[in-house]
């Protein structure tokens, strides 16, 4: 019966992702006033520095680097891909994953021009704002594959879609308390993504804080499980990670737009145990 109600639970958040759209998420999330370059007080550059910041730190290291849940984003992966030869992109949905390798591939049709993004950490790495084209190159270069994941499953990747070391490190952002229909769920995905990383590997989480939805496309609101801070550190306690660091962003008036409800995003830097 129990097993049952949380089949059901999970079910019932994949029926919700059938209508995403991933230019409506696009256009919600990642124009302006949220990823206003100009402003340091808008959420996009302030997701771009906790991660510039934990890539360059020297201690996230070696070969491969996994995005769980990338969605139909690229920014989460621009500073890791100066560090890791091998960056492995992941979604649950196939228009996702197409548009993503829309991207990768430089065909025409992409929902949002990614220069600005590749811009501004370039002017984080200390690099001219001209060098963007080098590492648009660059990520191209490393991305590997771009493959379908559920983090719901204990194995969340098909079997043969990573060394079997695992992964040096996952990154994830907004994907795993947006999937689960409640915190025990978000807990045991969490443990179930950390089956993917190598001993000691490194996890860069990055989520919404108290948000109960957000839509992926119009009329499509998909339910999320509200997290506080707390809920976050002992989640990844309990899934076996030592955390390194937690930042918390709180949304300002103006970043409220209608889309969701989420009032914080926070960064987490975690290592497996
Ligand atoms: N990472 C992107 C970002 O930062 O904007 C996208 C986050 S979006 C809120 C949540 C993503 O989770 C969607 O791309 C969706 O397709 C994906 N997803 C839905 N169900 C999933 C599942 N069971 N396992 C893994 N990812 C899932």
């Amino acid at each position: 019966m129990e097993r049952k109600q949380k089949e059901n639970g999970v079910a019932a958040m994949a029926v919700c992702y059938q209508g995403f759209d991933p230019a409506a998420y696009l256009q919600y999330n990642y124009t302006a006033p949220r990823a206003d370059f100009g402003r340091n007080d808008s959420i996009v550059p302030w997701k771009l520095a906790c991660l510039h910041r934990a890539f360059t730190e020297g201690d996230v290291s070696g070969e491969l680097l996994v995005d769980i849940g990338s969605g139909p984003t690229l920014y989460q992966v621009l500073s890791g891909c100066e560090v890791f030869k091998k960056v492995l992109l992941t979604d649950f949905l196939e228009v996702n994953r197409q548009e993503l390798r829309r991207w990768v591939q430089d065909e025409k049709g992409c929902n949002l021009d990614w220069t600005p993004y590749l811009q501004h950490v370039c002017k984080l790495e200390g690099r001219r704002p001209s060098a963007w084209t080098e590492k648009a190159a660059k990520l191209r270069e490393v991305i590997t594959d771009i493959v379908p994941i559920d983090v719901h499953r204990p194995h969340p990747l098909a079997p043969d879609a990573l060394p079997s070391a695992g992964a040096d490190c996952l990154v994830s952002c907004f994907c795993l308390e947006s999937v689960s229909p409640d915190l025990a769920a978000f807990t045991r995905a969490l443990g179930h993504i950390g089956g993917l990383l190598r001993p000691r590997g490194h996890l860069l989480l990055i989520g919404a804080l108290g948000e109960s939805y957000y839509f992926g496309g119009p009329g499509v609101k998909i339910p999320v499980v509200p997290l506080n801070e707390a809920q976050v550190c002992a989640s990844l306690k309990e899934s076996g990670f030592t955390l390194i660091r937690l930042e918390v962003y709180t949304l300002s008036q103006d970043m409220r737009v209608g889309v969701d409800d989420v009032t914080g995003v926070f960064f987490a830097k975690a290592r497996k145990d």
